[in-house]
């Protein structure tokens, strides 16, 4: 299908209300005294012994590495895997081989339309008051300057409501920088996705922002933004914690700022896939459990962590069962979502072709922030479903993984298939400084850890596998 670029804008403004919604709600630990599991309490400890056969098997015995070694040779190989572009679809050829290889011949594709951005050259260079380099990132999206670039006086607001109560005169003209203090990303990212459009309503030539993100080493932070219909499309970046202070400075001291931009980038739409595997269930296989990442990434950095580890944590669940001989009753699938990045494409897509089947899915899981050391799930669905979850959790106290947190909207991905009622969670883990690495040079191999990757690939393939072979459904 081909949506014009029109329709494109239009639609991910849209999917991107959804996407800062969905990591904006608010999470609560919950004690699930008041669940009533005395039906199934028994059954689930039962799998205690098939829970400590797979953490054994990947924590000590011949899969204890391979995860982490898995997505460092798919890491090295490939590099960044930017939406729309070649090297994600040679990518996702390799995962399909590397599944192939593990004797798991149940895989199909599904293409779709995928935005095409491309970077070009970006530099900032503060002219006055002394000349200096602004680290910088485009955002997702964002138009080119004239090849001459923007010159032009700096102003400098905290929040959205000061930029709305600013005289136009005063924003006219000038480059906007935005420079909201981190709470959460769910929070601050508002001012990434929306900031050039209310900049340029108020008539201002190029909006900057302050990176969405708490710690930094002069590390610009890059990531997706969205032009509202009706505005004029200005030039978007962000910059990084430092500049924006030393900007934040002089401008208070009345110290006026002028920078010049330019930046250059393309945008088009292109061909990719969702990648679907499938571990057949032995009594209900049209029931799924789905365990998911996904496997585009930005193009700074090298998407290890955003998200590297999600798409081998996922890979790892039907290769592990497979390779124990564990066949549950119901189908684990494994999806590998492509161009998530610039606004959840290959999940809407998914959801648009599958919705009639909507009814098969018993649970639906993702790893998308991070796959450092496993605390639980963060769990959408009905009390009695987060009830039975938390019963399986009980199984993983042992690697301390028995934390259930009540999240309404998890994940980014399959929010759009939860929002439709279906029960499903996201890896709860230790991942307190993800933001520092997110969407920036610094997402490499460094940021992951092979026992911690380990514990991760266990607690998903063993959760996945109890919720896929109980004897109920998870209720809705
Ligand atoms: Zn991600």
């Amino acid at each position: 299908m081909f949506i014009s670029v029109s329709k494109v804008c239009l639609f991910f403004a849209l999917i991107a209300q959804v996407h800062s919604a969905a990591k904006r709600r608010k999470k609560t630990y919950v004690e699930l005294h008041s669940c009533d599991n005395s039906g199934i309490a028994d059954e689930i400890a039962s799998y205690d012994t098939v829970v400590k056969d797979i953490v054994d098997y990947v924590t000590k015995g011949p899969f204890k590495g391979k995860t982490y070694n898995e997505l460092a040779k798919f890491v090295d190989n490939f590099g960044a895997r930017l939406s729309g572009t070649a090297i994600l679809e040679q990518s996702i050829d390799y995962m399909i081989q590397l599944t192939r290889d593990e004797d798991l011949n149940d895989i199909v594709t599904e293409e779709l339309e995928v935005p095409h951005w491309t970077r070009g050259e970006e530099k900032i260079t503060m002219l006055e008051p002394r000349v200096k380099d602004i680290a910088l990132l485009g955002l997702g999206r964002s138009v080119s300057t004239p090849p001459e670039g923007i010159t032009a006086n700096v102003i400098v607001f905290n929040d959205f409501e000061e930029l709305e109560n600013a005289e136009e005169d005063e924003v006219k003209g000038k480059i906007v920088l935005f420079d909201p203090e981190f709470t959460t990303y769910g929070e601050t990212v508002v001012y990434r996705t929306q900031s050039a459009s209310k900049s340029a309503a108020k008539g201002a030539v190029a909006s900057l922002v302050r990176s969405i993100t708490p710690f930094s080493i002069n590390s610009p932070h890059t990531g997706s933004q969205n032009y509202e219909d009706g505005v004029n499309k200005i030039p978007t970046a962000a910059i990084s914690l430092e500049d924006a202070d030393l900007i934040r400075r002089l401008v208070d001291r009345d110290i006026n700022v002028k920078l010049n931009i330019t930046m250059h980038s393309t945008f088009d739409t292109k061909t990719s896939r969702n990648t679907i595997i499938d571990l057949k269930g032995t009594r209900f296989p049209d029931k799924l459990v789905i365990v998911s990442g996904h496997i585009d990434s930005w193009d700074v950095g090298q998407g290890a962590m955003d998200d590297g580890g999600g798409l081998f944590v996922s890979w790892a669940a039907p290769v592990i069962l497979k390779r124990l001989n564990l066949r549950p009753k119901r189908t684990v699938r494994s999806i590998f979502w492509t161009a998530e990045e610039l606004g959840l494409v290959g999940a809407y897509d998914y959801e648009k072709q599958h919705r009639n089947e909507s009814d098969n899915i018993n649970f639906i899981m993702e790893s998308d922030e991070g796959t450092f050391a496993p605390r639980g799930l963060a769990v959408a669905g009905s009390q009695k479903a987060r009830c039975i979850i938390g019963e399986i959790l009980k199984l993983f106290e042992s690697i301390n993984a028995s934390t259930l947190v009540e999240d309404d909207s998890p994940g980014s991905d399959i929010a759009v298939i939860i929002r439709n009622g279906i029960p499903g969670a996201s890896l709860h883990n230790a991942n307190e400084k993800y933001f520092w690495f997110h969407h920036t040079e610094g997402d490499t191999m460094n940021v992951e850890n092979p026992e911690e990757l380990d514990l991760c690939a266990a607690f998903w393939t063993a959760v996945a596998y109890i919720i896929a072979d109980i004897s109920e459904d998870i209720p809705r």
